[in-house]
């Protein structure tokens, strides 16, 4: 089965599912998922979406505090675009019947850390699904849209396909569709298209610790970088400072986040011998923000040697710690931790990846026809650290402004590419040495979390870099030989993010915002992003 449309969207987060829907109104669009739709990080979202709604709020604001937390890396028209067409959008979304929480019939607004003003739109503290639950429902009931799900992207299709056409320079590629890996049928079909949208999320897989679900094994900025598209700051990973522990780290379960209530309730962070240690770290204690308590929860880790660090709420009454975490108290008896009794084990998380696919103001990648929204993108908004609840707008704000452009785009494209090769597996064989693979992402996974997580050095990503270097040889011969599948295929974008994410740290001589090294402690003047592109697709 190969299949033909107007325009191809991979994904089926926020920023993949908003997209199609715009486009839908003027073109017809494929989308390929390659779970289920609804798993994606969109669903785990909790806090918000952050836009100006308070009549006392304003863009300058707004704007100013992202720049804050950006470290001097924003790129400050797309902040502007994004803050100046944020409440536009937010208005989109209650259109399409997203039910954020109200007061007295107004949005009711919440602070989150880093914003000087109450501009947190949100649905309890269930937002991403409630925004994910009303999307599906207007995609599903379009007729131009349709869905395939456990439908794995494995390639884009570009001149690297075509055989005559593999000479071309990087800065004249085109992108028309890609090969899909059908999970159930385990055969490999083509989708071509005249617009491409890459909306395939993060990459927290790459790390042991994780607050994304699993599928952010990093697929996008693999393929997209595969295929020749400029990549950026790549070495931006915010790490949430307290998920839950667990012995066993499920490749497939995320970490389940303690949230930072949990420490401005009073939680206090201690080793495992019982010493507080926030003090040594930062006057603030517990209440520093977010990457300096992961920063010292890191550090302690790496002092004792041990796996976790403790919060403790025990001396809080057990009616106040119900009364304010109720689903926290809940999941925590489910593994026999009884919060008002015991400290709660936890460690640092994989949360965000700032950095992505460089892409414009109309979300256009290097290549001609891709175009990449949400967090695999890099629009310039998040700089060197991500404002909170700034990625459902930014997913929003610049699928929009795709769907804007691939309008143009297809009115001026005739016709898809039709000489696209089939998908070439002859001399491969079937695999069935699953563990291979499933130990290549554990080790990844260790390597990851050991030396290129939150306190990195020269050193330690050097160590990372060799090691990464024998898994990937290892793995891109048993590639070769092997009829693909999903496991497989996973492994390799992880293995590719990884190589990215050390390959981006190294580039940096300095500390800046989420990228710290003890190499380099200080700033440099001049702020610039570190851009990776594969010259040789
Ligand atoms: C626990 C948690 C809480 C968060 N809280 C907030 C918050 O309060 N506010 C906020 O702004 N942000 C929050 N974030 C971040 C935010 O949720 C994500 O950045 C955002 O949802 C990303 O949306 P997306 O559409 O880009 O990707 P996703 O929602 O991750 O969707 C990606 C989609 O691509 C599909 N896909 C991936 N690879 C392939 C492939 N190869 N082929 C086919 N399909 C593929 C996936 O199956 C999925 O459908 C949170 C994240 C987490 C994990």
């Amino acid at each position: 089965m190969n299949l033909n449309t107007d325009v191809l969207v991979i994904g089926s987060g926020i920023a993949g599912l908003f997209t199609a829907l715009k486009v839908s109104e003027y073109a017809d669009v494929i989308l390929v998922t390659k779970k289920n739709k609804t798993e994606s990080n969109t669903n785990y979202a909790q806090g918000g979406i952050a836009s100006v709604i308070d009549k006392n709020d304003t863009f300058e604001k707004h704007i100013e505090d992202t720049l804050i937390a950006g470290a001097g890396l924003c790129g400050k028209s797309a902040v502007e675009l994004l803050v100046h067409e944020g409440p536009d959008r937010i208005n989109d979304l209650i259109e399409i019947g997203t039910n954020f929480t109200r007061k007295e019939g107004k949005l009711d607004l919440a602070r989150e850390g880093g914003h000087s003003m109450h501009r947190i739109v949100h649905a309890k503290d269930f937002t991403g699904r409630e925004i994910e639950r009303a999307l599906i429902e207007h995609v599903l009931s379009s007729k131009r849209i349709q869905v395939i799900e456990n439908a794995l992207a494995i390639d884009l299709i570009t001149e690297h396909n075509i055989k005559n056409l593999k000479d071309e320079p990087l800065n004249n590629r085109n992108c028309w569709g890609a090969y899909i890996l059908d999970i159930f049928k385990k055969s490999v079909f083509t989708i071509t298209s005249k617009a491409t949208v890459l909306a395939t999320g993060g990459l927290g897989q790459v790390y042991l610790h994780t607050t994304n679900p699993y599928i952010a094994t990093g697929d996008g900025f693999a393929m997209a970088y595969r295929a020749g598209a400029r990549i950026g700051n790549m070495e931006f990973i915010q790490f949430h400072p307290t998920s839950l522990y667990s012995e066993e780290t499920s490749l497939t379960t995320p970490s389940f986040l303690i949230s930072e209530a949990v420490r401005g309730f009073g939680g206090i962070l201690k080793n495992k011998a019982g010493e507080c240690f926030m003090e040594k770290y930062d006057s603030r204690k517990e209440l520093a923000p977010r990457d300096i308590v992961a920063r010292a929860i890191d550090s302690e880790l790496k002092r004792t040697g041990d796996e976790f660090v403790l919060l403790d709420v025990t001396h809080k009454s057990k009616e106040e710690i119900i009364d304010h975490f109720p689903s926290i108290y809940e999941k925590c008896l489910s593994v026999d931790i009884d919060i008002s009794k015991q400290p709660i084990p936890v460690v640092p998380a994989a949360h965000y990846a700032c950095g992505g696919i460089v892409v414009d103001e109309f979300a256009r990648t290097s290549l001609k026809g891709l175009y990449a929204c949400g967090e695999v993108s890099m629009t310039g908004v998040h700089g060197a650290n991500r404002l909170a609840s700034n990625s459902l707008l930014e997913a929003v704000v610049y699928g929009y402004r795709a769907a804007l452009d691939i309008d143009k785009l297809i009115k001026v494209t005739q016709t898809t590419r039709v000489d696209v090769p089939e998908w070439d597996d002859s001399g491969t064989l079937s695999h069935d040495e699953k563990v291979l693979i499933t130990h290549s992402i554990k080790e990844i996974k260790q390597i990851m979390w050991d030396y290129v997580g939150i306190v990195r050095s020269d050193l330690r990503l050097e160590r990372a870099a060799s090691r990464l270097h024998n898994i990937f040889l290892e793995n891109e011969q048993l590639y070769k030989r092997t009829k693909v599948f999903e496991d497989i295929l996973e492994l390799r974008n992880i293995t590719t993010c990884a190589h990215m994410i050390i390959k981006s740290a190294q580039m940096r001589k300095e500390s800046r915002g989420l990228h710290f090294t003890l190499d380099y402690p200080n700033l440099l003047e001049v702020a610039e992003n570190t851009i990776l592109q594969n010259t040789n697709p």
